[in-house]
């Protein structure tokens, strides 16, 4: 059996079929983790949604839809977690790098912290509008475009979890910062 070395050519070749299978398996094993890092926040929301319905009732708020303080929403996520005794940890986006800070997460409904700038007739209104349909907590941090999170003029990708309890995985076009892009 006569051995060779390989040639430079077949060298060559060998090394571009390999790049080229390095850039097909690249994506598709970012993308499995951008997924489940995706399924580990749409089981957080759903978490929080239990945090939250337990929070109401126990300040007497359950089954209302209308304003923040009728319906008992707590004024901070912070603040609930540590009323319900709940770790903190566990109830935060995984990405690193987040968006928002401590939680990760947007709450749609105004804090006290807004003031006399916070919007509560129009919490009000749109929540008796959409009941179970109204957004109420949105997870910005796994949408591609998310440096440029204030722009209307690109797709986004935002996981929403709405007062019914529904965990939605919303991609579209425009501003998620605005409640009626989770509606239509
Ligand atoms: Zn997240």
């Amino acid at each position: 059996m006569i051995r060779r070395a390989f040639t430079v050519v077949e060298l060559l070749i060998a090394m571009a079929v390999l790049a080229i299978a390095a850039a097909i398996a690249f994506p598709v094993y970012r993308s499995a983790v951008a997924k489940s890092r995706e399924t580990t926040c749409i089981n957080t929301l759903h978490q929080l949604h239990s945090a939250i319905e337990i929070y109401r009732a126990n300040y007497g708020g359950e089954g209302v839809y209308g304003g923040v303080t009728e319906m008992r929403l707590p004024p901070y996520l912070i603040w609930m977690i540590r009323d319900l005794g709940l770790t903190h940890a566990a109830m935060r986006c995984c990405v690193p790098g987040r968006i928002h800070p401590w939680s990760g997460f947007t709450v749609f409904y105004p804090s006290p912290d807004m003031g006399a700038n916070g919007d509560w007739k129009g919490w009000a209104k749109y929540c008796s509008e959409y009941r179970d349909q109204a957004i109420l907590i949105g997870d910005f941090n796994h949408d591609p475009n998310k440096d440029l999170i204030d722009s209307p003029f690109v797709t986004h990708r935002i996981i929403g979890l709405y007062v019914g309890g529904q965990v939605k995985v919303k991609t579209k076009f425009g501003q998620p910062q605005m409640r009626l892009w989770w509606n239509d």
